[in-house]
Order: C-alpha cells, then sequence, then structure tokens
C-alpha cells in the first residue's frame, strides 16, 4: 500500500461489540468469561436484546425467544436491560467520535458514520484514525469497537462488520472490488426478502456474481430502480455522505387545501396521513414525543394551536392521530372551514417504558411493532402515505354558524 494514494472522501463506520452484554460485564467482573444474555429473564416472556460472544457461541442472537435461549445455554447470565446506564455509555462514546470529528451521523445507541475526509495531516492515515477511535473509546469506557474505514458508508459499515469483534478494516478505493466481491449479495444495503428470493433463483450468491449480471437483466427482475441500486452497490459506488444529525426540537407535518374543507371525514383523513408521515420521521429518528399538537388556519389567517401531554411518549400515527383528533373535536376551536391543519410531536423522553415493553413482548405489542415496521419499509419502498393505519373516526359535518 503507498501512501501517496489519497482518497477524496473517507468515510468511518464505528460499532461496539455486543453493548449491553459488553457493558455488564465491565460493571460486574463475576461474568467476566460467561456467557451474558442481556433482555427478558428466564420463566418471563419475551426475548434477547443482546447476547455476548461466548452466548453467541450457543447459537443464542438478539430476537430469540428468551426461553429457547434458556435451553441452548441454562447456565448463561441471563440480566434485564438497564437502558439509563447504556444510555449514558452511549453519550460518552459519542463525545469521543464527536473529538475526532464534527461530522457524526448516530445510526443507533452504540453505532455511528464519521466523516473522516481531510484528517490525515492532523490524525495520520486511515488506519491510525481508525487505531485512535478504537483506542479513546477502550481507555474511556473499557468498552470494544469496531471500526470499518472507506471511501463510502457502504464499505464502512461492511468494514466494521468484516473482524467483528474487536476488529479494525480499512478499505482503499482500489480495494473496494476485491474486498466485496466474495460477500453474500445479502451484505448490501436494502435487500429485502422479496428480492434475496430473487436473486437465489437466480443462482446469484456473492457479489462478484451479482457484478456479472448485466444492469438490463437485473432490471427485468428487479425494476428499474432496485437494479440501478444494487448494480451500483455492487461495483462499490455508494454514498459518501454523513449527516451530522442534531436533535430536533419536533416534528411537524401541515397541509393547505386548495379550496376550504368543512367535511369532517376528509379533515380525518388528512390527518391520519399527516400523523402516518410524523410517526414515520420518528422512527426513522428513534424520536418518541410526549406531547402532540395540531395547527388548524380558517380563512383569513385565523390560526390556532392546542397540544396535550401524552402518558407515555410515542411514535405512533394511532396515538398521534387519537390525540390530534380529540383536540380538533374538543378544542374548543370555532366551527368553521379549515384552510390548513397540521399535527406535530415534541418533548422527547427516552422511551424506556417502551423499550421494557420490547423485552416483555405481549403478543399485541410484538404485532404492533412488525405492522409500524411494515408500514415503514412498504414507505421506503413506494413512498410514503402510500400504506396507512385504518382508525375508525368520529365525525359529524361541521354546522354552518
Ligand atoms: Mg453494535
Amino acid at each position: 500500500m503507498t501512501p501517496a494514494r489519497t482518497p477524496q472522501r473517507w468515510v468511518g463506520h464505528a460499532d461496539l461489540d455486543a453493548f449491553y452484554a459488553s457493558i455488564e460485564e465491565r460493571d460486574r467482573p463475576a461474568y467476566r468469561g460467561r456467557p451474558v444474555v442481556v433482555g427478558a429473564l428466564p420463566g418471563h416472556r419475551g426475548v434477547v436484546a443482546a447476547a455476548n460472544y461466548r452466548a453467541r457461541a450457543f447459537g443464542i442472537h438478539s430476537a430469540m425467544p428468551i426461553a429457547e435461549a434458556y435451553r441452548r445455554c441454562p447456565e448463561a447470565v441471563f440480566l434485564r436491560p438497564d437502558m439509563a446506564k447504556y444510555v449514558r455509555v452511549s453519550r460518552e462514546i459519542f463525545r469521543i467520535l464527536e473529538t475526532l470529528t464534527p461530522v457524526v451521523e448516530p445510526v443507533s445507541i452504540d453505532e455511528a458514520y464519521l466523516d473522516l475526509t481531510g484528517l490525515e495531516k492532523l490524525l495520520g492515515p486511515p488506519e491510525a484514525i481508525g487505531r485512535q477511535i478504537r483506542q479513546r473509546i477502550r481507555e474511556v469506557t473499557g468498552l470494544c469497537a469496531s471500526v470499518g474505514i472507506g471511501p463510502n458508508r457502504l464499505i464502512a459499515k461492511l468494514g466494521s462488520e468484516h473482524r467483528k469483534p474487536d476488529g479494525l478494516t480499512v478499505v482503499y478505493p482500489d480495494q473496494v472490488l476485491d474486498f466485496l466481491a466474495p460477500m453474500p449479495v445479502a451484505s448490501l444495503r436494502g435487500l429485502g426478502r422479496q428480492t434475496q428470493r430473487i436473486f437465489s433463483r437466480l443462482g446469484i450468491r456473492t457479489v462478484a456474481q451479482l457484478r456479472a449480471v448485466p444492469l438490463r437483466d437485473l432490471e427485468q427482475q428487479l425494476g428499474r430502480k432496485a437494479a440501478a441500486n444494487f448494480h451500483a452497490q455492487a461495483f462499490g459506488i455508494a454514498s459518501a455522505e454523513v449527516v451530522p444529525n442534531r436533535l430536533r426540537k419536533s416534528i411537524s407535518k401541515e397541509t393547505t387545501f386548495d379550496e376550504d374543507v368543512r367535511e369532517q371525514t376528509t379533515l380525518h383523513d388528512v390527518l391520519r396521513g399527516l400523523a402516518a408521515t410524523v410517526a414515520a420521521t420518528a422512527r426513522r429518528e428513534n424520536l418518541s414525543g410526549s406531547l402532540v399538537s395540531l395547527k388548524i388556519r380558517f380563512a383569513g389567517f385565523e390560526t390556532h394551536t392546542r397540544q396535550r401531554k401524552i402518558p407515555f411518549p410515542t411514535q405512533d400515527e394511532r396515538v398521534i392521530l387519537r390525540e390530534a383528533w380529540a383536540l380538533f373535536r374538543h378544542g374548543n376551536l370555532p366551527p368553521k372551514p379549515v384552510r390548513l391543519i397540521g399535527v406535530g410531536i415534541r418533548d422527547w423522553q427516552q422511551p424506556e417504558p417502551a423499550q421494557e415493553d420490547l423485552f416483555d413482548q405481549s403478543p399485541k405489542r410484538a404485532r404492533d411493532g412488525r405492522l409500524l415496521e411494515t408500514l415503514d419499509r412498504a414507505a421506503d419502498r413506494f413512498g410514503k402515505g402510500i400504506l396507512q393505519i385504518g382508525c375508525a373516526a368520529k365525525t359529524d359535518k361541521l354546522k354552518p354558524r
């Protein structure tokens, strides 16, 4: 490797190894060297939230029912998650990352993309930068992170997965094709079950095999957009943009009507679409709000806002719609035709009760979670508003004043 090769962009991806379980091992030396499973407790309903590598050797993985994890390894240490502690450690890690580069994009509690472009003069070549990231995280938190560095997000992410746990992988632009070639197509981003099925029907198992398929043929199988996406990824082409994502204050969406609307059913339908958009954004950004607001404008720019505190922070469109509709019906608004309607959420709170519920998976909660996930996937694929959760409206016609 000659140091003269200076790529235009460097993206890093840092990912803590078995995050929750590693924190518990760190804090309780008695658990070190033992399989550790964080999630529900055996004898209760629920799933594995995180398993350390010793537990993974027994085939235990996250989202596995806890009873199955117990069957595989009864002598493992089983612990309830301590989300408040994990969030504290996560903040420490993000602070460390932000001392290295101001452009840090959080992906989850223990994962981030970093823009490392132009840092060579300050911090040395990418290998040195990767070593520093891992070393500082270890010094400050006592935890191991895997780091991937490459010319774009795809390569950085695959790089951090490449030598997990406790690994560092740097892929130079002229190594990208060789790095990707042997990887299973499932490593590519956004590969759903449907696409996976099409690929296996065509006998495409590796990225190299995918690369050999002419784009035309791929288009016939996947449609133009998906074909272009996977074709590009197979050649290592992906976005290098890292968006530092500072916590926003609120998420809201509003609509102005061409003609003022009197029909409550219409208003309810529109509100449902707005609530769905707001909720999808909240879920994508991992935010849960405990204040729902409604904005209404009548003819002549007469604008009213109403808001309502809810007992649990939410990112569920049904809750947002229900609250917004209640504000509309019981918010003492004048019964005039509506020009503009909007809905929003804010007052972010750590969704700890919801997190707990995740591990104590009642069938309803699990079904709701899957439903919301499906909606998000469909929205990503087909554009927003294609699917909405049905919710009956109690409506009556606005009486003219
Ligand atoms: Mg991780």
